[in-house]
């Protein structure tokens, strides 16, 4: 399942108290090409939401999409959350960082790979395609560096060459006094929905690069190192 961002939503239309899309951009399930769905009027509804269906111009495939009418959105004029069948989207990274600008190519074959002898099961070639990726992630940032060392040594050297910190100290511009953005936050000028959802966006990134995503990396350090002793 993935969430429409309401930026892709080119139109609406009422359905009692909510707004609620009426054709979709995104990216097709099925064939990965990004197109527009118009959504079918034919639909199934229930107490809290509705569940249609819409063909892929381009392939012809059918998509489902989830369109919640009710959870917080009671008020007149509220544009429904609305959530794209995607099986892969939900189940792997890897969906996301193709459309990542600067990920390089070798890292994203290697990493699928990975994925998929680990889904069928094929410890070896898991193995094999694990080390592949983290050496691509090495190279990629080392460089010429990583030649000849071991992978111990080239991760206790990456933080010198990755910046970590610039993720975060780009927001500090965003925010800045004179800011659109941070007139919006002090409520000098008004926020549209589209706005209000693309910040949303960003504090949930914000969380899982300083909370998330370090907090992942030591519970699944701890599993690995609890497992060998
Ligand atoms: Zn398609």
């Amino acid at each position: 399942m993935r969430r429409i961002n309401p930026g892709s939503v080119n139109s609406y239309i009422r359905y009692g108290n909510v707004k609620i899309p009426k054709s979709i951009q995104s990216e097709c399930p099925q064939c990965r090409i990004t197109t527009e769905f118009m959504i079918n009027a034919n639909f199934q509804s229930s107490k809290n939401g509705i569940v249609t269906e819409s063909s892929c111009p381009t392939c012809k495939k059918s998509t489902v999409f989830i369109i919640m009418t009710k959870d917080g959105h009671e008020e007149q004029g509220e544009h429904a959350d609305t959530y794209i069948y995607d099986v892969q989207a939900s189940k792997h990274l890897i969906n996301h960082i193709e459309s990542l600008p600067n990920i390089p190519k070798d890292l994203i074959r290697a990493y699928r790979s990975a994925i998929n002898v680990h889904q069928t099961r094929e410890n070896s070639a898991t193995a094999v395609m694990s080390k592949r990726v983290i050496e691509s992630i090495l190279k990629h940032f080392l460089k010429e560096k990583s030649k000849g060392q071991p992978l111990s040594q080239q991760l206790e050297i990456l933080p010198n060459h990755v910046d970590l910190a610039k993720p975060i100290q780009s927001l500090s511009q965003l925010l800045q006094a004179e800011s659109s953005l941070n007139k919006m936050l002090e409520l000098e000028s008004e926020m549209d929905y589209e706005t209000t959802s693309l910040l949303v966006d960003l504090l949930e990134n914000i969380i899982e690069y300083l909370f998330v995503l370090p907090g992942k990396i030591e519970v699944t350090h701890n599993k690995i190192t609890k497992k060998f002793n």
